[in-house]
């Protein structure tokens, strides 16, 4: 079954993302920064809102889910774990919950770390993951309110999905996050071409994201706990896999 996927950047750095299956007429957006880009881009493609799901509680993430709903009828799902903090929800859903979307499923992943009640959504069928703020393109959202762990476990399942999976994540964060990997690496030449391609698309004004889990598994150093991070990080042999990855994510707050 086909499926349209539209990018559709809102204020100064978000994403949000809209699916589309012509056959059963669903249309759903994954987080609403603001409401004018996105009914933009359903009036260019003619398409009718039927869900908004929902990513986690930021302001930058829900600021126009209300709206939205009240305009189009979508309906709305979100954690049931955060919903005290989140628009109303007609679906509240859990992690390891399936739901139905159009003719596809989501699967509802665990994502904290960036906040507590974080949750990603899965399309296993169209190789698609909706990240929010958990697993970015080339990098990790910044540790708000969960632990290391959490984080580290979070990406720990996300990174375990087909490395063929096109990762949609929450904001155009790939060159900053590239020049953090690269302050660390400088030599490898995986993060440079990467690097190379991400100016060229910044250059056109043109989004770096989706990403492959492939290439994120290759470049992103928040999800390679190897032996060449841990020298570049100056900890000792035998660190943990956790170990390397708390210290990066404490290098890239103070980067
Ligand atoms: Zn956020
Ligand atoms: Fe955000």
């Amino acid at each position: 079954m086909t499926l349209e996927l539209i990018i559709v950047p809102c204020l100064k750095d978000n994403y949000a993302w809209l699916i589309h299956e012509e056959a059963t007429d669903t249309t759903a957006v994954v987080d609403v920064p603001e409401v004018a880009p996105i009914l933009e881009a359903l009036r260019t493609h003619g398409w009718r809102l039927s869900h908004i799901l929902i990513t986690h509680h930021h302001a930058d993430h829900i600021g126009g889910v209300e709206a939205l709903h009240e305009m189009t009828g979508a309906r709305v799902i979100g954690a049931a774990q955060d919903a005290a903090r989140l628009p109303p929800l007609t679906a509240p859903v859990a992690p390891g919950d399936r739901f139905p979307l159009g003719m596809q499923t989501v699967e509802v992943i665990d994502a904290p770390g960036h906040t507590i009640g974080h949750i990603a959504y899965y399309m296993a069928e169209a190789g698609l993951l909706f990240s929010g703020d958990s697993l970015m393109s080339w990098g990790c959202g910044r540790l708000f309110e969960g632990t290391p762990a959490q984080m580290f476990g979070t990406l720990a399942r996300l990174s375990a999905l087909p490395p063929e999976t096109r990762v949609c994540s929450g904001h155009e964060y790939t060159e900053a996050n590239g020049r953090f990997a690269l302050s660390l690496e400088p030599g490898n030449p995986a993060l440079l071409a990467r690097m190379e391609r991400i100016r060229a698309l910044r250059a056109q004004g043109e989004p770096t994201l989706p990403v492959t889990l492939a290439e994120e598994l290759q470049t992103n150093p928040f999800l390679r706990a190897d032996d060449g991070l841990r020298r570049a990080l100056g900890l000792p042999e035998g660190a943990s896999a956790l170990e390397i990855f708390t210290e990066a994510r404490a290098r890239k707050d103070s980067f």
